[in-house]
């Protein structure tokens, strides 16, 4: 047998035979690190058993002796590698066995078997036809034994037929024609502690160069500030689901969590940590306020700057401490600046009405740097002007209270007349209790007064009159004596008289007769002396008069206390108004929702058709009679059963209508011992489907409603389902036949949504494929669009809404619309180019709406070009105006078939990071910012109107842009979404 030709590059074959047994490692130990490979950001790889760099002989058995042979040559460096070689072409009923040696699993499930070989050409070969072979097989036996001797050839697994992608046909060691195959195949749900690999030789010309097994970790990363460990990935395709822990100083948030993809990759981070008080996020980590700033809650993002009268001299800083003569109330936030006492009032007013006094004055100067000035009365009585005080006791009312008055005024009553008080008018805050200095008031003295009740008790004689004195009520001073001024009516000017008495009643004489006379009393006390009553008018008589005695004829003059009542009602109600709020509620008005136009009759636009809702219809069976065909039963043949729907079975069959050819046409009924609502579904979706004409659309051909069982009869999709049809057929067709595919589709949805359609469960499930491969929308189920039905629009016909599939404003509250249709387009190109994908893997519903709340999207699939993940990320925008028309879509993808090469620049899922996957992106400045975000050219504005600062900017609002002169509305969304990016994603800004 001779090797010469199978590895000619291999320069010398150096007869090295190491009888060394290649390094395992036993399952139960831990891997030593050189068994490791250094992990990049995405994955990393554990290597078992590398053939290349065994130092020793690779001790693998081979049987049949001359079968399989080790060699040990040369590499172009000079390095000694051990091939296995066989090359028995010439002979018949080859079974030529390389068996490995043990090789432990580790904590791996699931195994990468990477094999580099050359094969021979048996073109190439003279005299080998009939025995030559170009493929070799692959097996594997699962065991926990290490030193197993032999194993049956029929105990091991296939694993899988390799073949060569590049034969070689002569040798040419210059030239290097010979070529090196590359292969990679996995095992996965290995359960015993190891196992042994095995190669079956029936008659190729093989050389096998290399041997690498591995297996993926999702490496140890942190996200949302949460460390998440190095993680095996899981034995089949599903995702492993890891908790994170959180870095120091900081705390959960949201429990964090991701997933650990089978390509060793990390996919949907949901929940996060945040730091703790005192301490913020920069690069990962949690670090500590500087002095000088401080970070109060879990839920702030940065350290900021102490406020005013506040300073902190430690690193990590929950709160700033207040200068001396300031505080911080314990409702303040900490953000907010210390704040001190305030100065007294100022410039008193005092209106004193007999025994009732209203007060205003000036708030204090200086507010202490607040907005909570309140008010408190201090009352003294006083004998003199502020001296010999005592406090005021009850009895008085404080209108509308005596302490903590919010406005500048109050009014007093109930005060004892003919008084001098004291008030001292106190100004507080939110922080005056906590500080110990001196109150701060302002006094103001009054005396108060009553009017004296005046009675005429007498009309004596044409000259005189006598007057009896009443009051004043409710004084413990002593009158001393009242004084009586009088003068004739409109003589005041001329001539008055004042006449006192320290008696309670009074005979003034030598007045005119026939002539009136104005009488104004007021009485004296030891506490002063009080104001004068209101004018009383007598006229004196032309006769001399008997003595009045009947009470009833006596006149209380108390004018002037009505005149005190009006006054006094008229104060207050000034003093209460003047003091209120004037409020409305205006009713909150909702910007004019696009609303679902949900059309009924053909009026949209001019030639275009909108489709008939068969509910328009009072009596649905003329919905079905007008858009659906009959059918006589007579006409199908039934075949065999191919699918269950929602109301029976589904099956294929032939239809021959008269003069026609006969067609294979798809048959779906209504089971037995229906409900008449059941009947009433059923023939809705033919009402919906019958008005529907395009070829990405399902076609009706008609239904039988005559006879029993009730039928719909559409075209017959040869390949069924397009996710089972995609996963039966996986990784078998070219981008473009996909592309041509997810076309289809989007031309059916165009038209759709151009009738005003809306599908609600587009998915891959409900699209049927043909024999040519062209998809159509079908499932036009009647339950989904009962917008009326409260029980109906939450379910879809599996009972709920498709999560996976929809857009986040239809599961939030029902907003179904062409935009949402967009949304489940792009999941439905993802399942297309993940060749049948369960979108979100294995993730729960919530999870999925978590994520997507998040900012988090799918990954581009395996080998799936830029431009289409970038049309699903478009399709997945949240705001639904964002998305694609299906109009754009159709045209995109048209594109891209007239343009293949712009399909061949393949999307990275292991590079390919979400916005909530990114790390840090960090910018230092507003120009940096402007700059990554691509709107450099607003620099200046910012610069003018002071934004000059990163954290000057975190919190712009739309009115603010418009005010600095960033008016384009698609300009506007852009800043401020980045800056939510900024905040919410945890962005890390410097600043
Ligand atoms: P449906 O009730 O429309 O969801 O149909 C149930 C199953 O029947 C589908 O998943 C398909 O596998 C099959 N099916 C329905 N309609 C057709 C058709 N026109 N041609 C081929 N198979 C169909």
């Amino acid at each position: 047998m001779s090797f010469w030709w199978i590895y000619p590059s291999l320069l010398t074959f150096c007869t090295l035979f190491y009888c060394q047994a290649l390094r395992t490692y036993p399952s139960n130990e831990v891997l030593p690190s050189d068994a490791l490979h250094p992990c990049v950001l995405t994955s990393c790889t554990v290597t078992l058993l590398d053939s290349m760099s065994a130092a020793g002989d690779l001790g693998w058995v081979a049987y049949p002796s001359e079968g399989w042979e080790e060699i040990s040559v040369m590499d172009e460096r000079n390095t000694p590698m051990r091939t296995y070689q066989v090359c028995n072409v010439l002979e018949v009923n080859q079974n030529n066995w390389l068996r490995t040696s043990w090789i432990p699993r580790g904590e791996a499930q699931r195994v990468y078997i990477e094999i580099k070989f050359t094969l021979r050409d048996c073109n190439s070969l003279p005299g080998v036809s009939g025995t030559c072979k170009e493929t070799f097989n692959m097996y594997y036996y699962e065991s926990n034994n290490s030193n197993l001797w032999h194993i049956h050839e029929n105990q091991f697994i296939k694993i899988d037929t390799i073949a060569a992608d590049e034969s070689f046909t002569q040798v040419d060691v210059g030239d290097r024609v010979m070529k090196l195959n590359t292969e990679i195949r996995d095992i996965s749900n290995l359960y015993k502690k190891g196992f042994y690999l095995a190669f079956q030789d029936v008659g190729a010309c093989i050389a096998l160069v290399s041997v690498r097994v591995f297996y993926k970790k999702c490496p140890t990363t942190i996200r949302n500030l949460a460390r998440f460990p190095d993680t095996v990935t899981g034995g089949d395709s599903a995702l492993v689901e890891v908790k994170g822990t959180c870095v120091n100083n900081s705390e959960e948030f949201d429990v964090p969590k991701m997933y650990c993809s089978a390509d060793g990759g990390w996919l949907v981070p949901i929940g996060r940590c945040s730091c703790k008080p005192g301490f913020e996020e920069k690069r990962n980590v949690c670090q500590p306020c500087r002095p000088g700033y401080y970070k109060a809650l879990l839920t702030d993002l940065y350290c900021t700057k102490c406020p005013p009268h506040s300073f902190s001299l430690q690193d990590s800083s929950a709160e700033c401490t207040c200068e001396r003569g300031f505080y911080r109330a314990k409702s303040d936030p900490k953000s907010m600046a210390c704040t001190r006492p305030p100065s007294a009032p100022s410039n008193p007013i005092s209106t004193v009405n007999e025994t009732s006094v209203i007060m205003e004055w000036s708030p204090p100067e200086d507010s202490g740097g607040r907005m909570d000035i309140t008010y408190n009365i201090h009352c003294r009585r006083c004998l003199l002007e502020g001296q010999k005080c005592s406090p005021c006791g009850s009895g008085i009312h404080y209108i509308p209270r005596q302490f903590g008055l919010p406005h500048p005024r109050v009014l007093i009553t109930d005060l004892l007349p003919y008084t001098n008080y004291t008030f001292d008018i106190e100004a507080l805050n939110g922080v005056s209790e906590l500080s110990s200095g001196p109150k701060q008031f302002i006094s103001v003295n009054i005396t108060t007064s009553q009017v004296v009740n005046v009675i005429l008790k007498e009309r004596k004689s044409k000259d005189s009159v006598t007057l009896a004195f009443q009051g004043p009520e409710k004084t413990n001073d002593a009158v001393v004596e009242y004084e009586v001024i009088y003068y004739e009516k409109n003589h005041k000017d001329q001539n008055y008289t004042i006449l006192k008495t320290r008696s309670t009643s009074m005979t003034v004489d030598g007045l005119k007769p026939g002539t009136t006379y104005i009488f104004r009393v007021r009485a004296h006390t030891i506490g002063g002396q009080g104001v004068y009553g209101g004018e009383i008018e007598l006229e004196t008589s032309t006769e001399d008069m008997i003595a009045i005695t009947d009470p009833n004829q006596i006149t209380i003059l108390a004018i002037s206390v009505a005149g005190g009542v009006i006054l006094l009602i008229f104060l207050v109600t000034c003093f209460f108004v003047s003091g209120r709020h004037c409020g409305y509620i205006k009713a909150k008005q909702d910007p004019d929702e696009d609303k679902m136009h949900f059309q009924h009759g053909r009026v949209k636009l001019p030639g275009s058709r909108t489709y008939i809702h068969p509910h328009t219809y009072e009596d649905p069976n003329q919905a079905v009679r007008d858009f659906a065909k009959e059918i006589d039963a007579s006409n199908i043949r039934i075949e065999r059963v191919i699918g269950a729907g929602e109301f029976g079975e589904v099956c294929s069959g032939w239809l021959k209508l008269p003069s026609k050819r006969e067609i294979c046409v798809a048959i779906k009924s209504l089971k037995v011992g229906y409900a008449e609502r059941q009947r009433r579904d059923f023939l809705g979706e033919a009402s919906i489907m019958g008005q529907f004409d395009h070829p990405n659309i399902i076609r009706l051909e008609g239904v039988v409603t005559k006879c029993k069982p009730v039928m719909i009869i559409t075209e017959y999709m040869e390949n069924g389902s397009l996710d089972s049809f995609l996963k039966k057929h996986d990784g078998q067709f070219t981008v473009i036949q996909l592309v041509g595919m997810l076309r289809g589709i989007a031309s059916g949805m165009k038209y759709l949504s151009d009738m005003n359609y809306v599908h609600r469960d587009l998915a891959a499930r409900n699209i049927l494929v043909n024999s040519n491969l062209v998809c159509k929308v079908s499932d036009f189920g009647l339950s989904r669009v009962l917008e009326d039905d409260p029980e109906a629009a939450y379910t879809t016909r599996g009972g709920k809404i498709p999560i996976r599939w929809t857009a986040p404003e239809a599961i939030a509250y029902r907003k179904f619309t062409s935009a949402s249709d967009v949304w489940s387009y792009g999941i439905v190109m993802w399942e297309v180019i993940s060749y049948g994908e369960r979108p979100y893997w294995e993730m729960s519903n919530q999870d999925v709406i978590k994520a997507i709340d998040e900012g988090y999207r799918l990954p581009p699939p395996m080998d799936c070009p830029l431009v289409l993940h970038q049309l699903m990320l478009d399709c997945w925008q949240k705001c639904r105006s964002d998305r694609p028309k299906f109009g754009q879509i159709v045209n995109i993808l048209d594109k891209f078939i007239r343009n293949p090469s712009s399909l061949s620049e393949l999307a990275n899922s292991s590079t390919w990071q979400d916005p909530s996957m990114q790390d840090s992106f960090t910018v230092t400045s507003v120009e940096e910012w402007l700059e990554a975000i691509k709107m450099s050219q607003y620099m200046e504005h910012f610069t003018m109107a002071g934004y000059v600062t990163l954290d000057s900017v975190l919190y712009l609002s739309n009115s603010e842009l418009s005010k600095i002169g960033i008016s384009l509305a698609g300009h506007q969304k852009k800043i401020l979404s980045s800056i939510q990016n900024l905040q919410a994603l945890g962005t890390h800004v410097q600043i």
